[in-house]
């Protein structure tokens, strides 16, 4: 029996989990929602590192890991890649691509949170949206600004910031009314790809308001990689039921 382990966490991997059945494992890190609904077996939590991710594939006859984390999940991503070499399960990977800047578009990269944290330094009402990080930098907010955080937890506030708990798929219309309650003047973003929470560009684009883009973390090599869920499909159904080679057309 060939048993596909899949990392999942985002929308992407859920449309793969879709296609999976009873033998295949879908495992989520615990932070959003469990879905009721699928073929697949699903698992919640971390594995315990590689060692534990290794030992878990071992037990399961694990021979396909799939990471279909979210590009920013890179602990979880440099894990299947070391367990998988460890376990001698092959490893796989979904990478959306980036998003690339448009005509009108003003984006600067920062490279870590503290690099954010001077790009910003002159405007007075950032939108964050780059998860919970900033939540235990609110203490350190300038008297000058007032952040507006949205990320999927909930908080119970703070004087000089705006929480707002919720999860995408973000609407350019829901987006812009954000911009404008909160008179965003400058944007900070991760460049996640992908169509479920990019409204926020188009707005910032409309507005001329600056993009502060965190840079994409380093991801391990795999042995194949896949920028389309449509194609991870196709070549899952493929490993799962290859072509007996008297079928082949000469
Ligand atoms: P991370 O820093 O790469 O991973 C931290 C730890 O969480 C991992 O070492 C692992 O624990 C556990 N973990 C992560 N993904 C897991 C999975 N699919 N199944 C089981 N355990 C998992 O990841 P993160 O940035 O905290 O993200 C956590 C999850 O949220 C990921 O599944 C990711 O796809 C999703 N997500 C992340 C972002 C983001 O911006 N980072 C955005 C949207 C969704 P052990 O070491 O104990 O195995």
């Amino acid at each position: 029996m060939k048993r596909v382990l899949l990392l999942g966490g985002t929308g992407d991997a859920l449309r793969v989990a879709r296609h999976l059945g009873p033998a295949h494992v879908y495992s989520l890190a615990g932070l959003g929602r469990t879905p009721k609904d699928l073929a697949c077996r699903v698992r919640v939590g971390g594995f315990g590192g590689v060692a534990g991710l290794a030992g878990f594939i071992e037990a399961e006859s694990i021979g396909l890991i799939v990471d279909a984390t979210h590009p920013y999940a890179a602990q979880m991503s440099r894990h299947a890649s070391a367990a998988g070499a460890l376990a001698q399960a092959t490893c796989w990977a979904l990478r959306r691509a980036a998003w690339q800047p448009q005509a009108g578009d003003d984006w600067r990269d920062a490279a870590d949170f503290a690099a954010i944290i001077d790009l910003i330094a002159s405007y007075e009402r950032p939108l964050w949206t780059v998860g919970r990080e900033p939540l235990s930098h609110l203490d350190a907010i300038p008297a000058s600004q007032h952040w507006t955080l949205r990320c999927l937890d909930t908080h119970p506030g703070h004087e000089r910031a705006t929480i707002i708990a919720a999860r995408g798929p973000f609407t350019l219309e829901g987006e812009r009314a954000l911009f404008d309650q909160h008179r965003t003047d400058v944007l900070i973003s991760k460049n996640s790809g992908g169509d479920a929470t990019e409204a926020k560009l188009v707005v910032a684009r409309e507005r001329g308001v600056p993009v502060v883009m965190l840079q994409r973390p380093v991801l391990p090599p795999v042995q194949r990689e896949f920028t389309q869920v449509s194609a991870l499909i196709d070549a899952l159904e493929t490993w799962l039921n290859p072509t007996p080679l008297s079928d082949k057309t000469p």
